[in-house]
């Protein structure tokens, strides 16, 4: 746990220097750290008592790079995976998530596409490790005064698979012609492209 929290107040240290952070109302560089502390100790012992579990997954990759193509005549697509895991003859892929409050139905149907992508790019692996099934999940650790892990796995339907691959085939053919609608929302003010995009 103090190894994580010190890897936190490293990383932060790095990330914000020179740099002229805007806080959010009631935060500081403080309250961030203890929240961070907070929350990693909450996630330490969700994950200290996932090893005591009878079928204990051994892990494959942290931060496993993945790029394959969903659709023959469209673009490869390059995923990131938090976490890989092998339980038995099940590829475990999780998606580590922070958020202000526990995620609702609502939430989880709209990143389930992200999960079918995930899994879709991974058959070759699944194989490759002797597995015969990918089970997907969610962890959602929340930003709270007394956080919590939610453990989240989602059911995707074959619908959701024809949808994720129906957008993907849009998505491209308005690329190909040049089409661009912007869809302002709060991911402006992080967007790597918001200078070209908005202009500011
Ligand atoms: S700034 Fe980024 S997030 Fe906002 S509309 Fe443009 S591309 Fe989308």
């Amino acid at each position: 746990m103090e190894e994580t929290l010190n890897a936190f107040d490293t990383a932060w240290s790095n990330e914000t220097l020179g740099a002229d952070v805007q806080f959010c109302k009631e935060e500081d560089a403080m309250s961030l750290h203890e929240l961070a502390q907070r929350m990693l100790a909450v996630y330490s012992e969700y994950a200290a008592l996932e090893t005591t579990l009878p079928d204990t997954a051994q892990i494959i990759s942290i931060e496993h790079s993945n790029r394959f193509r969903l659709l023959a005549d469209v673009p490869p697509i390059e995923s990131r995976i938090d976490l890989l895991e092998l339980q038995g003859k099940n590829l475990v892929v999780s998606d580590l998530k922070s958020s202000r409050s526990r995620w609702n139905e609502t939430k989880v149907a709209e990143a389930i596409p992200q999960l079918v992508l995930y899994a879709t790019g991974l058959l070759p692996l699944m194989r490759e490790l002797g597995a015969t099934r990918i089970v997907t999940k969610f962890v959602v650790v929340t930003k709270a005064k007394k956080p919590v892990v939610q453990v989240l796995q989602p059911q995707a339907s074959q619908d959701d698979v024809v949808r994720l691959k129906q957008t993907l085939t849009e998505t491209w053919s308005a690329i190909q012609t040049g089409l661009f609608v912007k869809r302002e929302s709060w991911a402006c003010a992080q967007c790597p492209y918001k200078n070209r995009c908005l202009g500011r």
